[in-house]
Formats: C-alpha cells, sequence, structure tokens
C-alpha cells in the first residue's frame, strides 16, 4: 500500500498515519518528523531549516525531496509508505512521480481529509493544552500566530494539490471531521472495497 493522507495542518494526518501502519505493517513517512530529528540533531539540513519551521512556512522542496527521496529506497519502505506531509507543493508532488517511476512504483491513491478550518483551530487548541498538562513542551508551530502561516501555506501551496491528483483520477476525500476511528475505518474501506459503506464517506 502506497498512500498520500493531504490536509491542513491539524486535521489528523499523523494519527491516521499511525493507525495505518500498526494495521499494514507498512511505514509512515513523515517529513515533518524527520526536519524536527534534524532540526533537534543540528544537522546542517536543521540547521537550515529550523528558523523556517519556526516560522511556519514551508522548507525548500530541494530538501524534503532529496529526504524523501532517500527514505522510499531503504528497506523497510518495500512493503508499502503512507507519506504524511509529503508532498506539500506541485514541484513536490510532480518530484515524486518521477522518483516513483524511476523504482517501477505505483500510489494506490490520495487521501483529502476534509475538515472545517474553525473546528480546526479549536483542535489544534486542545492538543496544546493536552501537551501543557503531560508537561510536555510545546511544539513551536502550534503556537496561534504561526498556524496561522501555516494554514496560508496550505491554502497558497499545498490545496492546488487536492486539484492536481482529481485531475489525474487518485484523488479520495473523507470527511476529518468525524471520529477518529470512522476516518480510519473510511480510508480502510477505499483501499479494500468490503461491501459497507463507511459513514465518513
Ligand atoms: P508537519 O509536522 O507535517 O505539519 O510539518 C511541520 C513543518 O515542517 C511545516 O510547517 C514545514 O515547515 C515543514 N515541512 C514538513 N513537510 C514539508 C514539506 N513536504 N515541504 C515543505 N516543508 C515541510
Amino acid at each position: 500500500m502506497r498512500l498520500i493522507l493531504l490536509g491542513p495542518p491539524g486535521a489528523g494526518k499523523g494519527t491516521q498515519a499511525q493507525r495505518l501502519v500498526a494495521k499494514h505493517g507498512i511505514v509512515q513517512l513523515s517529513t515533518g518528523d524527520m526536519l524536527r530529528a534534524a532540526v533537534k540533531a543540528g544537522t546542517p539540513v536543521g540547521l537550515e531549516v529550523k528558523d523556517i519551521m519556526d516560522r511556519g512556512d514551508l522548507c525548500p522542496d530541494d530538501v524534503v525531496v532529496a529526504i524523501i527521496a532517500d527514505r522510499i529506497g531503504q528497506p523497510d519502505a518495500s512493503k508499502g509508505f503512507i507519506l504524511d506531509g509529503f508532498p506539500r507543493t506541485v514541484h513536490q508532488a510532480e518530484a515524486l512521480e518521477r522518483m516513483l517511476r524511476d523504482k517501477g512504483l505505483e500510489l494506490d491513491g490520495v487521501v483529502e481529509l476534509k475538515v472545517d478550518e474553525r473546528a480546526l483551530i479549536r483542535r489544534i487548541e486542545s492538543r496544546v493544552k493536552e501537551t501543557l498538562e503531560r508537561g510536555e513542551p510545546l511544539r513551536k508551530d502550534d503556537d496561534p500566530e504561526v498556524l496561522k502561516t501555516r494554514l496560508e501555506a496550505y491554502r497558497r501551496q499545498t490545496a492546488p494539490l487536492i486539484e492536481y491528483y482529481r485531475e489525474k483520477g487518485r484523488l479520495r476525500a473523507v470527511d476529518g471531521m468525524r471520529p477518529i476511528d470512522e476516518v480510519t475505518d473510511a480510508i480502510d474501506w477505499i483501499f479494500s472495497k468490503p461491501s459497507t459503506k463507511p459513514s465518513s464517506l
């Protein structure tokens, strides 16, 4: 199974990716997680992207494309993967297409998690509250001002991918406002086609 999860920040891409990983034995490739790890480790890539990520802007295409190209080629990705947070621009999507073609691989599909923006802001606020209650440090990009920039980046640079994949007949939309289990069932249904259609589709 090779999928892309598409949706604005806070849409639940990470949560759904983790569930699909546990169920299907494939890997989650989150460029956000990989970039945060690079920042934490102080690698050259980390130093390059730290300020960009703190502001909530998108990192350069060539940086994320190189990270994904390397990761997709590793043995644990051979059974399949879920791309969470990549691609985020049409340029990245085109690079991914070339990358997969060169490896003789095909995407099974692109899942768009459709969410209401106001609800999304509430969701991120409650994530912030829960994190603070656990006594854990906040992700800098969960700050409300940064979130605004991230949503703007999504609208301007990532949302055009919805049309891009729709035109290719790849796009499957799921109601991301449904309870987490129902969203997982809906994604599973799309890729297994059992007889009953879940309500979140
Ligand atoms: P995420 O955890 O997916 O929300 O990503 C956190 C941050 O990492 C984003 O706000 C961007 O600054 C950066 N980032 C993650 N994935 C990408 C990508 N595919 N292209 C550009 N920047 C990215």
